[in-house]
């Protein structure tokens, strides 16, 4: 009978510590949040120039083709191959891709003749053609990425705890966009503009490398995956719901927040003028006579999504302002009166850009009243836990 209890009372002990250590592992150990191999993004420039003037140290080509290292190269696209420019002898003819690497930092400038602007890469480039289009993407460590997106989103200009929010919002967004071309199977993972995050070039001012390092490797999660995690320049005062705007977002990151960061900041109030040549084009067929403006459906902010405008006496013409908001000239779609003044119209409206996430403006507000990072996050994505990759 002793004996019994005694190995009853082990085996509960034995039982005791299994579920001791299942919960002490657990808690020690985060649920996995992402693969951390996709440090390295591929991010396409939108105006490659149409002869890349490359300066580095010891810049080598793929394929071979005989070229010794250099510290200047010059490419020269035309449809179906590109050819480099040798002083003094004929241009080599490449067939099919072409890959760059060098030591240490390059120069180069991107775009088009006067809109061509100097930048500055570490990493590779390569050059292509893909169904018949001119490509060139930069491959750039996630960090030195992510020093040019802080240096264009926001800018040195704005306080510290502001750029350490959108670093971690901007690594975040760029891990999600990433992983998702990836799955789709794209030759290149993120767009360098806009569309994703505007980058050209790496950045160093020494504010910028300090928001990176103080939150070097931290993302936002949801549901254990990487957030995307959407921003915008100005919200207005309210930022959307981001299923009004973004398909296949999850709803309780970006719920609607009350922000009184952007107040007096940005485009926080704003009247845009459009005048009636701009109208016309975007809207045409509507005739000449003075304007009159219904909205069909607005969201829950206010944004203006399905319209119909028409002339005087004429009939009405159905449109969508998610869609032709940029065609337009006007900053949001959060728009809160419309009016003629002669042939132009008139727009009233709040804040700057798609308002779901995180307010720049309202990050520089509130760490200018002394909120911190975090604080910041928390707010705009309704407390996101944070997760760190990397090492
Ligand atoms: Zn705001």
């Amino acid at each position: 009978m002793e004996q019994r209890r005694r190995i009853g009372w082990l085996l509960l002990f034995i039982l005791f510590v299994y579920l001791a250590s299942e919960t002490l592992v657990s808690a020690l150990i985060p649920a996995p949040v992402v693969a951390a191999d996709a440090t390295r993004l591929r991010v396409i420039c939108l105006e490659p120039p149409a002869i890349l003037e490359l300066e580095a140290e010891s810049i080598r080509m793929e394929p071979d083709m005989g070229l010794e290292p250099r510290d200047h190269i010059a490419i020269r696209w035309s449809p179906g191959r590109h050819f480099v420019q040798r002083a003094g002898q004929p241009d080599l003819e490449v067939e099919g891709p072409i890959h760059l690497t060098w030591s240490g930092v390059a120069t180069w400038r991107d775009g088009k003749g006067p809109r061509g602007r100097e930048r500055r890469d570490i990493g590779s480039i390569t050059l292509t053609e893909i169904e018949g289009k001119r490509k060139l993407w930069v491959s750039v460590e996630l960090e030195d990425y992510l020093s040019g997106v802080l240096a264009r989103e926001m800018g040195a200009g704005f306080p510290l705890e502001a750029l350490k929010a959108q670093a971690v919002a901007a690594r975040s967004f760029a891990l999600n966009a990433a992983a998702r071309r990836r799955r789709n199977g794209s030759p290149w993972d993120l767009q360098g503009g806009q569309a994703d995050m505007v980058y050209r070039g790496l950045d160093s001012s020494s504010k910028i490398m300090k928001a990176l390092r103080e939150t070097r490797g931290l993302v936002l999660a949801f549901d254990e995956k990487i957030l995307r995690a959407y921003f915008s320049a100005t919200c207005g005062g309210k930022t959307r719901d981001g299923r009004e705007r973004f398909q296949d977002v999850p709803a309780e990151p970006f719920r609607p927040v009350t922000c009184q960061g952007c107040e007096g900041l940005g485009l926080y109030r704003w009247s845009r003028k459009v005048d009636r040549a701009r109208i016309d084009k975007v809207l045409p067929g509507l005739g000449k006579s003075p304007l009159e403006w219904q909205v069909s459906t607005r969201d829950a902010r206010g944004d203006w999504k399905r319209f119909q405008v028409r002339s005087r006496g004429g009939s009405w013409l159905k449109a969508d302002m998610t869609r032709l908001r940029g065609k337009l000239g006007l900053p949001s779609t959060w728009i809160t009166g419309v009016a003629m003044n002669g042939s132009d119209v008139v727009f009233k409206g709040n804040g700057h850009g798609h308002g779901v996430g995180l307010c720049q403006n309202g990050a520089k507000g509130y760490a200018r009243a002394g909120r911190n990072y975090q604080q910041i996050l928390d707010l705009y994505y309704n407390q996101p836990p944070l997760r760190k990759i990397g090492k």
